[in-house]
């Protein structure tokens, strides 16, 4: 068997985490002038590596990011500001930038660090294929195939793999999803086919399912549409979820100030029974004590770091009572991540209306004309149009089912995340950094601490420039290139 470059890694998925772990990389190597002479990568995605993934690569002009600029570029609070200046954009680091601006950024971000990494020796090969993995004959050594064509990319041990594929299929509704012909649309970013649909019947009775921030997505898509196919009486929009209640909007001027703080009550005791639980969180939000001067974003954010430990530490049977309770975690969630104004205002304009309930594709039966009869809590509501905005599974990934079904990753039961070891899977030893990870909500900014460890781990292992190559025909001064 020929031997394994130690510094040959593959990685698997480049959508916002897998880009943040190579800048993270090109970023440490050039501080810390490193020779990457032998580094050899291996850059997967179908998408292409650096494509934004699902929240900056598949949108369009309508659908806004929930950040502001100095939370979309983690390594360099500034950059993404930098660059939207450059771009021609306002000087407000407060901003709440398009979705695509985000894309775009991170499409130039991972060209210029791959042309770094070049220019200081590494090897960088790019692959457009939807990686999976083959167990060898030894132990911890896997072929990545491409699992179109079942080539074998390359062969590696695990610690030499870094998986970062994101979110799994969003499959809760697969049995309307393929028909051109019906009402369906499986995405707030389908805006063809919601476009087609409304060309067709611009007074469509509209059901949105879901009401995080996808909603918002489809709120101004909506606008956008309905604006320029000159529709002006729309039906209300009625919103399926669990909630009855819109997300917040964020007010970034209030939070410039504000310090983290450890929730005061959610630790105080072991409370035995869900009221009592619901009671602790809502005092940190409800009374002065608990605000201590924060805003509810804060309060959220603060709540929910530390919600998945302090649910470790109490009778598994609350737990799992506490987490079925979607109007406590999910208002801890939503107080969290509040939106710009301006997605509230697209939203008022379609006259939404919520029904409390968590839809079933079995809830809905599609009439022979592509309409569909929605079955809610005891009541029939008929709709022309339903929007899929329920989001993506975290943990089933194709890579992530396949390594559950190998027994080579433990999903914690309770929090539903995948479980690691020093950023590693539990089980297989890939590295990962992502959504199976996370617990509540995310973001670049909570995936960060994940991508700059594993870009860590990997610049351990390169010598300083100083250090002469074995290969003196590839030996090359670091040069920093021009940012
Ligand atoms: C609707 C929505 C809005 C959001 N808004 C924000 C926001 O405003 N601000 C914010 O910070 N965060 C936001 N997030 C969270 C955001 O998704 C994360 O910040 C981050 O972009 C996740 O990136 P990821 O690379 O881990 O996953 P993904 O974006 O899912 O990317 C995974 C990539 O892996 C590739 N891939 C998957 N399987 C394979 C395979 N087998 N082989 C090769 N490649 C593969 C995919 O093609 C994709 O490019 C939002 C999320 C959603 C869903």
């Amino acid at each position: 068997m020929t031997s394994i470059n130690p510094l040959e890694f593959a990685f698997i998925g480049g959508g916002g985490t897998g880009e943040m772990v190579l800048i993270y990389l090109a970023q440490k190597a050039k501080q810390q002038k490193l020779n990457a002479n032998s580094l050899k990568l291996h850059l997967i995605d179908p998408n292409g590596f650096g494509s934004g993934g699902v929240a900056y690569g598949q949108c369009d002009t309508d659908h806004y990011l929930n950040s502001v600029r100095s939370e979309m570029s983690p390594w360099d609070e500034y950059e993404f500001h930098h660059w939207c200046i450059e771009q021609g954009h306002n000087d407000n680091v407060y901003e709440f930038n398009q979705r695509s601006d985000n894309g775009l950024f991170l499409q130039f971000k991972c060209a210029q660090v791959i042309q770094e990494l070049r220019s200081c020796g590494a090897e960088i090969n790019e692959h457009h294929a939807k990686a999976d993995y083959r167990k060898t004959g030894n132990n911890n050594l896997y072929n990545i195939i491409d699992s179109d064509t079942q080539n074998i990319i390359t062969t590696l041990p695990s610690e030499q793999i870094c998986l970062t594929d994101g979110y799994g299929p969003n499959t809760r509704f697969n049995d309307f999803k393929n028909n051109p012909n019906n009402g369906f649309v499986d995405s707030p970013y389908h805006t063809e086919k919601l476009e087609n649909l409304l060309l067709e019947k611009p007074d469509a009775k509209i059901v949105h399912i879901g009401s995080n921030a996808a909603l918002y997505d489809s709120a101004n898509s909506l606008k956008r549409l309905n604006n320029r196919l000159g529709i002006t009486q729309t039906k209300p929009l009625t919103i399926v979820s669990p909630f009855s209640q819109a997300m917040g909007v964020r007010d970034v001027s209030v939070e410039q100030v504000e310090k983290t703080l450890s929730p005061l009550f959610l630790k105080q005791g072991n409370p035995n029974n869900l009221d009592e639980l619901h009671s602790k969180l809502l005092a940190e939000f409800k009374t002065d004590e608990g605000r201590r001067g924060r805003s509810d974003r804060r309060i959220g954010l603060d709540s929910m770091k530390e919600i998945g430990s302090y649910l470790k530490t109490i009778q598994p049977e609350h737990a799992h009572a506490l987490l079925k309770e979607t109007q406590i975690v999910g208002s801890i969630c939503r107080n969290a991540t509040p939106l710009p104004q301006f997605s509230h205002d697209a939203l008022k304009t379609l006259s939404p209306e919520y029904k409390v309930a968590r839809l079933c594709a079995s809830d809905i039966d599609e009439t022979p004309d592509g309409h569909f009869d929605i079955h809610i809590n005891n009541q029939r509501i008929q709709a022309d149009i339903i929007i899929n905005g329920t989001g993506y599974g975290r943990t089933n990934s194709q890579i992530m089912t396949h390594l559950q079904n190998d027994g080579l990753a433990e999903i914690d039961g309770l929090l539903g995340t995948v479980t690691l070891e020093n950023d590693k899977i539990k089980g297989a030893g890939f590295y990962y950094a992502g959504p199976a990870t996370h617990f509540g909500v995310d973001g670049m900014e909570s995936f960060a601490a994940a991508a700059e460890n594993i870009a860590h781990q990997i610049t351990k292992l390169l010598q300083p420039i100083e250090v002469p190559s074995l290969d003196p025909a590839k030996q090359t001064a670091f040069i920093p290139a021009q940012l």
